[in-house]
């Protein structure tokens, strides 16, 4: 008997861990095809001890958010390039891709079965979506999985910064995120694996994560963490790295447009070197979890370079673009075209 009751938790203090909730939705793809899928309610997987995934990292994930608007619609933002981002991580690892029908469709299912997980429009909340794929079956050779899952789940998750934006401070990692012509650009599990001792070392130095420079030149900024960077300049331009070994931030083009056609801002993608940070005013950075996270200041060889109010509170164009941003996501403001998809109520 399925149970349709509410779920009434303190959306407010809600941390950014995992909660079980009803459903996941797994396919599996043998045979040289997908099945159709089908909803479980078992958190567990039944992997064999052969599967690429577990041995070689022959895995990748997406993560996306759903809102409650007003009006109580469930809303996703932008699913459709989380689909396609997908199938290019399993290209890159030469896993079978997901067709964006049967994501779509995986993504829908579990925000509709999980519903009642759902957080109310304005608590801060939203349903955090995590779509995951790995090779699975018998194999001991370092060569492609004979099978593959693709499953998705999903829980609530709170306010990325209880009590609004709060600037944070950052220091400058000697390792590298990612190689030059490596996986730095997709979203495969390796790629975290390896960023886990930098980060604790940034922690355990007092700050709330690593800057990556580019691994070729080690002069230009390239990621923050598991977020894309941006500057803003006294002259009013929203300016982000360019380089092929960082991972495409779909926050982060959408916060271009929103420069750009919205706020009538210049926007630059190129380089941004290390010891050129005082051409910005205000720094972030961008992904689904926290949306924007406020810069307050960058430690490099030894130096801390500041941004605006010298941390202690956000920069007004980062503020603008974050209401924007979080307004168009939960259906408070128009939004372009294509940008929110309506997940369909149905019993
Ligand atoms: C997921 C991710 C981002 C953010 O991407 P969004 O599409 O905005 O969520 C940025 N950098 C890295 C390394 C990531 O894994």
């Amino acid at each position: 008997m399925k149970n349709t009751k509410k779920i009434d938790l303190d959306w407010s203090t809600l941390a950014f861990s995992y909660i079980q909730t009803d459903y996941r939705f797994r396919a599996e793809w043998r045979g040289g095809k997908w099945d159709e899928g089908r909803l479980d309610e078992d958190p567990y997987l039944r992997v064999h001890e052969g599967s690429t995934g577990l041995h070689y990292g022959q895995q990748c994930f997406e993560g996306m958010k759903a809102f409650s608007a007003r009006d109580g619609r469930i809303l996703l933002f932008r699913p459709d390039e989380n689909a396609k981002r997908f199938r290019r991580s399993a290209a890159r690892i030469l896993m079978p891709e997901v067709p964006e029908e049967l994501f779509l469709h995986g993504v829908m299912e579990t925000v509709q079965a999980n519903r009642r997980w759902m957080p109310p429009h304005g608590s801060g909340a939203s349903l955090y979506i995590r779509p995951l794929q790995y090779g699975m079956g018998p194999n001991i050779g370092v060569r492609p999985a004979p099978e593959s899952m693709f499953t998705v789940f999903c829980m609530p998750v709170g306010p990325y910064f209880k009590g609004g934006l709060k600037p944070v401070f950052l220091m400058v990692s000697d390792y590298d995120r990612a190689a030059p012509n490596g996986t730095g650009a997709v979203k495969a599990g390796g790629n975290y694996a390896g960023s886990l001792l930098p980060h604790h070392e940034a922690v355990e130095a007092g700050y709330a994560d690593c800057i990556y420079l580019d691994p070729k030149s080690h002069r230009n900024i390239e990621e923050v963490g598991a977020a894309n960077f941006f500057g803003i300049t006294r002259d009013n331009r929203f300016v982000t790295p360019k380089s092929p070994s960082i991972l495409p931030s779909i926050t982060r083009f959408s916060l271009e447009y929103i420069a750009r056609e919205m706020l009538g801002m210049t926007v630059e993608e190129r380089d941004i070197p290390i010891d050129s940070l005082d051409e910005f005013v205000e720094a972030g950075a961008c992904g689904t979890a926290a949306v924007i996270t406020p810069i307050g200041g960058i430690q490099y060889q030894g130096e801390m370079i500041h941004f605006h109010a010298k941390g202690e509170e956000v920069g007004p164009v980062t503020r603008r673009l974050y209401d924007t941003l979080k307004g168009i996501q939960q259906g408070d403001l128009p939004s372009p075209p294509g940008w929110v998809m309506e997940v369909p109520a149905r019993d």
